[in-house]
């Protein structure tokens, strides 16, 4: 069988080392895919860490994964070898339930398959992520990339891209309407130029003062840093939080305008508080949105190829994964680490010769 070597948490916050296991054999309908890059998304270190409970060790993270196919199973004939392919947060469902039947697999009745951290749809098989040499995925839930999208800036588009362009989407962000992105992290940033691409005015609400350049050439229109700029009350109509830390949104709710909305993207793990009356003064909600479907994470490659935008990145080797991860806690990433795997592999295969 086939050796897999990634990169793994042991315990919770324990440094991420070195991990060689078996992936699931190739199914009829399954691909293999070798990874070239991973991202390092903050549900990466949430999980990792423990912050989210229900955590499985050896955990080896990472659902931002560019690749190329290298093996098809006797079934399989979306892809042929050589071809371009990204995998994202989950890589199955139940297939059965009415959101797996409607194009919503991604809150499946049931249960998704987490790219890692999780059990196949047999309740048995662990899964790894993209800190790794291989992915086995059911070509069904993998994503087709153009070739000249084969690059480390693409890999965060496969979580952050579709995290954010799907509520944009469903909220319908576009010319006329006054989005407010929190946070210029991983998918914040993504989020300002999905949001200035569809003809919205953005502003970026931050706790970094040092990223205003960047927001004003990203497309925002403005910069705010909370309780040093301007008053931003009632000022939005959709308000997208990637916020990874605990934080009011007591404050952020009172910059909706009547009937806008705030989008809980964020994850982190302690729950909100809110007032109820700043929701009823102005009709505001408040909402959440998680990732998007297979078929959506299609569209928004489509578009991301369309409109030219990428992530911006810090390509990584592996051995700098426990100082990214620190770092990207400390909001000091512009805007996303991404692991190099091919050129790491090929170093390594040098060394074994
Ligand atoms: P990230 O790159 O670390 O960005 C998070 C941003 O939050 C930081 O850049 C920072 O922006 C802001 N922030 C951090 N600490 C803060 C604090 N103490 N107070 C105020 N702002 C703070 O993380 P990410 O990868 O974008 O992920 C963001 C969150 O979304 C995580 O919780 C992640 O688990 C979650 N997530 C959710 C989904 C979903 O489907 N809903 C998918 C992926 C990730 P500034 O420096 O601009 O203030
Ligand atoms: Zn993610
Ligand atoms: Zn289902």
């Amino acid at each position: 069988m086939r050796k897999t070597i990634g990169f793994a948490a042991y315990e919770a916050g324990g440094d991420i080392k070195e991990f060689v296991f078996n992936r699931r054999a190739l199914g009829d309908f399954d691909i293999r895919l070798e990874i070239d890059y991973a991202g390092i998304c903050h549900s990466d270190i949430h999980q990792a860490r423990g912050e989210w409970g229900k955590a499985r060790y050896p955990m080896v993270p990472g659902h931002e994964i560019v690749g190329r196919v290298i093996e098809t199973g006797s079934k399989a004939s979306r892809f042929k070898i050589g071809d371009s392919v990204g995998v994202g947060v989950y890589i199955d469902s139940c297939r059965q339930c009415e959101p797996c039947l409607t194009g919503h697999s991604h809150f499946c009745d049931r249960r998704v398959t987490e790219t890692y951290n999780s059990l196949e749809q047999d309740g048995q098989t662990p899964t790894f992520g993209g800190y790794s040499t291989d992915y086995v995925i059911d070509e069904a839930y993998a994503i087709a990339l153009p070739a000249q999208m084969h690059v480390a800036a693409a890999a965060p588009l496969l979580c952050a891209g579709i995290t954010l362009y799907s509520p944009l989407k469903h909220w319908q962000a576009g010319p006329g309407t006054k989005v407010a992105v929190m946070g210029l992290g991983g998918l914040g940033h993504i989020g300002v130029k999905f949001a200035v691409a569809m003809g919205a005015e953005v502003t970026v609400l931050s706790h970094s003062p040092s990223k205003r350049e960047d927001a004003l050439r990203l497309g925002a229109k403005q910069f705010v840093v909370l309780g040093e700029d301007e008053n931003s009350y009632r000022k939005f109509d959709l308000i997208l939080n990637t916020i990874s830390a605990d934080i009011d949104l007591e404050p952020y709710l009172q910059m909706l305008k009547i009937d806008g909305t705030l989008v809980c993207i964020g994850l982190p793990g302690k729950p909100y508080s809110v007032r109820a009356g700043t929701l009823l003064n102005g009709r505001r909600s408040l909402a959440g949105s998680m990732i998007g479907s297979v078929k959506e994470c299609q569209e928004m490659i489509d578009f991301s190829h369309q409109y030219g935008l990428l992530s911006e990145v810090e390509v990584i080797e592996p051995q700098q994964i426990n100082e990214a991860f620190d770092r990207t806690v400390r909001s000091d990433v512009r805007y996303r680490f991404v692991i190099d795997i091919r050129n790491w592999r090929q170093s390594r295969l040098q060394s074994e010769q």
